[in-house]
């Protein structure tokens, strides 16, 4: 149980091209649930196509919005320990993974470690975050860029393909 005064309000974006992906990407946010963190809602599930390294497989791509106690840094750990528990094994710089797990949003934070950027330096240029995000938040303000994510996607400057894949 999470002391509510305490909990940060996180976005996350879940993507997955390799196996089995609706389930890996479930089974990703069934963790994300787990003790420390709190799935307040999920977007729909979207197939998109890849993005930086074309030859793979389409992607499968959902944001969930969380509530959490943990700080940046030990929240972008615990991320990365349950892409390990699914079986992330990259060896293409945006190439096919079984699951990738990002910090879009953190509260209106603004981080620049080399090991955490928040907000996620690319999600308003992908149409694959911009979507789902604006399904649950379409009135949050990117605090770099002080716009609504549904004007950020309204100037996406190059969409890629990204359907709403039915439940
Ligand atoms: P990708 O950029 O394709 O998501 P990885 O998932 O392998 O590649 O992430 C590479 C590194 O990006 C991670 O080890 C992490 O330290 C760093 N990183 C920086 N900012 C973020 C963020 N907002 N969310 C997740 N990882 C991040
Ligand atoms: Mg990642």
């Amino acid at each position: 149980m999470l002391y509510r005064n305490e909990a940060h309000i996180v976005y996350v974006g879940v993507g997955s091209n390799l196996g089995d992906s609706r389930q890996i990407c479930q089974q990703a946010i069934a963790l994300l649930g787990s003790h420390t963190m709190e799935v307040q809602a999920c977007s729909s599930f979207y197939r998109s196509t890849p993005v930086g390294y074309s030859p793979q497989p389409h992607f499968l791509n959902a944001v969930v919005k969380l509530h959490t106690n943990l700080p940046p840094l030990k929240l972008l750990a615990r991320l990365k320990a349950v892409e390990k528990q699914l079986g992330k094994d990259i060896k293409i710089r945006w190439g096919p993974r079984t699951i990738d797990l990002d910090i879009l949003m953190y509260d209106n934070l603004i981080i620049d470690k080399e090991s955490l950027q928040v907000p996620h330096p690319r999600m308003h240029t992908r149409s694959f975050v911009m979507l789902p995000l604006v399904e649950l938040a379409p009135q949050l303000i990117h605090p770099v860029w002080e716009m609504s994510m549904r004007e950020l996607l309204e100037q996406l400057e190059n969409p890629t393909e990204c359907i709403k894949v039915e439940s």
